[in-house]
């Protein structure tokens, strides 16, 4: 069965490859990619291929697929230049919402990460 997808969502079309993206990871059912406007040294985004679209929408199926997700946050993290816990570390965002801050209305988590100073954060 084909993955739910939305036609006016820049992450879909993300996931599609019709819009580039610099790629960090990818499976069958996860995609993770640099953030166009990053707020640290480390700054990428993780998403679920399927358009979900946001933390408010999911349901109890989803709760493997967003296991899977934040397991590959900390390795991620360290293969793309966040230095190791205590002293390193990353930050892992959702922002939901109008209220949350989220802009872009495809599930995604920022991980967030390098030494400091960052821009924003
Ligand atoms: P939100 O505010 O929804 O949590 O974050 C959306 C994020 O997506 C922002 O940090 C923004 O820079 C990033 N973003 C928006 N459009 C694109 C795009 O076309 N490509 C990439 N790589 N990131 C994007
Ligand atoms: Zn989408």
């Amino acid at each position: 069965m084909p993955l739910r997808s939305d036609p006016n969502c820049i992450f879909c079309k993300i996931v599609e490859g019709t819009i580039p993206s610099r790629k960090v990871y990818e499976d069958d059912e996860i995609l993770a990619f640099h953030d166009i406007a990053p707020w640290a040294p480390v700054h990428f985004l993780v998403i679920p291929k399927e358009h979900i679209p946001s933390l408010a929408h999911v349901t109890p199926e989803h709760a493997p697929l967003l296991g899977r997700i934040m397991t590959l946050a900390p390795r991620l993290a360290a293969e793309n230049g966040a230095e190791p816990y205590p002293e390193g570390g990353f930050r892992v965002v959702v922002n939901t919402g109008e209220h949350g801050g989220q802009e872009v209305h495809h599930l995604h988590l920022h991980v967030i990460g390098g030494p400091r100073p960052w821009k924003k954060g």
